[in-house]
Formats: structure tokens, C-alpha cells, sequence
């Protein structure tokens, strides 16, 4: 198959995910797991040389109905991405299903972050540090793997961040890590810029941070975002609530008090 360079930003369509991803190996970009950031800023050969790294995160803001298509669809083209995850959001990461695509993850090579929001600590350091620890150990519970890397969600709240610059978990925006480095997000499902097509041309970054959502590149062709929330984001946040409540619906037509009960009513 011959990939093209990208000559504009793709549209939310897995698609269009394969179609970049795709053309940033075929413009030798390496993928490398986030907690490498640490080591590679200590080689100056890596951040002078034209090597041209990509550090691939995927925050993890809504659900995990569905991102496991993402995931499969990265190691098919052979690449590695790290996905924070929050354990404080409405979807359960503990749920059989949720644990199930993250263990996927996990043997496909994807690396499992922490992903923490900062409105729900205390500023105490000392038991803000005791929280940052539950969490992680919790998640490498679900992981079965040492947590190494962790992010802030919803950084543009602006809260002091305490978890940023510190040497037991590599944070990407640790100030110590952005020598040469860019960052490139689809907040909000938007591109606030063209920086990305900056990477197909003959002066390309040579260290990207490249931060996607994975819930908002699910629908087929469904570009406006408000329609997308409502067609294809709301249904997979609901989707384990409502398997559950069908379930649930199902134990109680067979159950014996419903029987007894109805049975009454009868006579
Ligand atoms: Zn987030």
C-alpha cells in the first residue's frame, strides 16, 4: 500500500487516524513510549541529530467503549503509544469490560499512565502525594505493571500542579523533559493549529508530543462535533450502564419475588 504525506489535517475518522499514523512511520518518525522522555532528554545526540522521535499519548477522558479499535489499529502499523488513564471520571476501569481492553492494551505493547485531576485532591502536599499513590497503585493493580508515567487532565484549569516536576513518575510536561520538543494536541476535538503539517515537510519536529483523544476519532464520517457527541460519544458512555440495566431487567422477569409478587396480583 503507498502511503501519502498528509498535505491537511485530517478529519476525525479512524480513517483518517490510520492514514496519519501511517504517514508519520513512513516519514520515519520512531515511536517511543512517554516514560522514555526522561532518558532520551539526557542524550543530546537524540535532540540534535535528525532523528525525529514521536511520543504518542492518548488521555483517556471519557470512556473506553470502542478505544480498543485505536489500540489494535496502532500495533497493527507497529507503533507503541502510552493511554492515561482516570480513575476518578464517570466510566469504571475496574469494570470486567474496561479491564479487559486495558489488559489488551497492555499486551499489544501500549504502555497504562495515570491520569489525575487535580480538582479532586487536597493541597496538602503530603496527603495529595498519599492520593497520587492510591491511584497509581490501584491502576497498576488493573495494568499488573509498575505505573511509571502520569498526566494532569484538564491542565487549562490552571490548579498549581504539584505532580509535574518530580523523579518517580516521568510527566510529559515536566520542564526538564521539553528541550526541542513540540506539542501537539486535538483538544476539544479541534486542531488549534497546523503544526502538525509541519512533520511532512522538509523541516520536521524533530521530538513530538502528539496527544490524541482516542473516544473522538470513532464515528465513520461524523465531523460536526456537537452531532458527534450526541451520536457516537453519548451512546459509548452510556454503553456499559445500559447492558447493565438490561441485565439487570432480565434477572428480575426471572426472579422468584417477581413471580410471587405478580402471582398475587393475579388473584
Ligand atoms: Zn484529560
Amino acid at each position: 500500500m503507498s502511503i501519502k504525506p498528509i498535505s491537511c489535517l485530517p478529519d476525525f475518522t479512524i480513517k483518517s487516524y490510520r492514514e496519519l499514523i501511517a504517514a508519520l512511520v513512513q516519514s520515519n518518525y520512531q515511536f517511543t513510549l512517554v516514560r522514555n522522555l526522561a532518558n532520551d532528554t539526557l542524550k543530546p545526540d537524540l535532540i540534535s541529530s535528525a532523528h525525529r522521535v514521536i511520543y504518542l499519548r492518548h488521555d483517556i477522558d471519557f470512556y473506553l467503549n470502542g478505544v480498543d479499535q485505536i489500540s489494535r489499529l496502532e500495533a497493527d502499523l507497529g507503533v507503541v503509544a502510552t493511554y492515561y488513564v482516570l480513575l476518578t471520571e464517570q466510566y469504571n476501569p475496574l469494570h470486567p469490560t474496561n479491564i479487559k481492553i486495558i489488559r489488551e492494551m497492555v499486551s499489544q505493547g501500549h504502555e497504562i499512565g495515570l491520569h489525575y485531576d487535580l480538582t479532586l485532591y487536597p493541597t496538602d502536599l503530603s496527603a495529595a502525594n498519599e492520593q497520587l499513590a492510591w491511584e497509581a497503585d490501584t491502576l497498576s493493580r488493573i495494568t499488573k505493571r509498575p505505573v511509571t508515567t502520569i498526566v494532569t487532565h484538564q491542565p487549562f484549569r490552571g490548579l498549581p500542579d504539584p505532580f509535574r516536576s518530580q523523579d518517580h513518575y516521568v510527566h510529559p510536561h515536566d520542564p526538564r523533559y521539553q528541550a526541542n520538543l513540540t506539542y501537539i494536541s486535538d483538544s476539544a476535538r479541534s486542531w488549534r493549529d497546523e503544526n502538525l503539517l509541519k512533520c511532512f515537510t522538509d523541516s520536521p519536529p524533530q521530538r513530538l508530543l502528539l496527544n490524541t483523544h482516542p473516544e473522538f476519532w470513532l464515528g465513520h464520517d461524523v465531523q460536526n462535533r456537537w452531532v458527534y457527541s450526541e451520536e457516537v460519544m453519548y451512546p459509548n458512555i452510556t454503553a456499559i450502564s445500559e447492558k447493565s440495566l438490561r441485565d439487570q431487567q432480565v434477572v428480575w422477569q426471572n426472579h422468584i419475588a417477581t413471580q410471587l409478587h405478580d402471582a398475587r396480583e393475579v388473584k
